[in-house]
């Protein structure tokens, strides 16, 4: 399947001079939707994962659905002050923004293997927040998958060497 034919791409969102790859047009599409999550999971399935982690929000679309898929656990990693229970938090800058991310300080236990799902990688500022959560828990993070990477951006230099990552469309 030809992935980013259901790829949007719209001018200067959510500021000028960005051209925001739109993935609800993929989404909305029952047979594509199913197809990139299928893709990604036959790539990570013999890594003995034990939990997803997705940043809010489009991490969840992506995310939950693999987490299903492989019958594993999903852990939701939310702008600050989202959360219910106990959280840790940390920094992170995106390509157009700052912001806290937060995850409970009881969702992953020490030597649980992580795999980190979401939409889009940019400059990998968000993974690497993440990568920072999910270590700071002792969680081991194999690796990250995203339906959409940006390359000229990059970000896969922010992951930590020898991490796999798996991405389905590449701009
Ligand atoms: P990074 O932190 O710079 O890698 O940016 C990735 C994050 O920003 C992801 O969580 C994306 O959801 C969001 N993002 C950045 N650019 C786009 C885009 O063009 N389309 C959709 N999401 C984007």
């Amino acid at each position: 399947m030809n992935f980013k034919e259901y790829i949007r791409v719209i001018e200067d969102f959510p500021q000028p001079g960005i051209r925001f790859k739109d993935i609800t047009t993929l989404l909305q599409n029952g047979a594509a939707y199913k197809e990139a999550i299928d893709e990604i999971a036959r790539f990570v399935k013999d890594k003995e994962i034990d939990l997803i982690a997705g940043p809010e929000a489009r991490g969840f679309v992506v995310g939950a659905p693999l987490a299903y898929a492989l019958g594993v656990g999903f852990v939701p990693i939310r702008k600050s002050g989202k959360l219910p229970g106990k959280t840790i938090e940390a920094d992170y800058s995106l390509e157009y923004g700052k912001d806290k991310l937060a995850v409970h300080d009881n969702a992953i236990k020490p030597g649980q293997r992580v795999l980190i799902a979401d939409d889009l990688l940019a400059t990998g500022g968000t993974i690497k927040t993440c990568v920072n959560l999910i270590e700071q828990l002792g969680g081991e993070v194999v690796g990250s998958a995203f339906l959409i990477e940006l390359t000229y951006l990059n970000g896969r230099e922010q992951l930590p060497a020898g991490k796999d990552v798996f991405t389905l469309i590449q701009y």
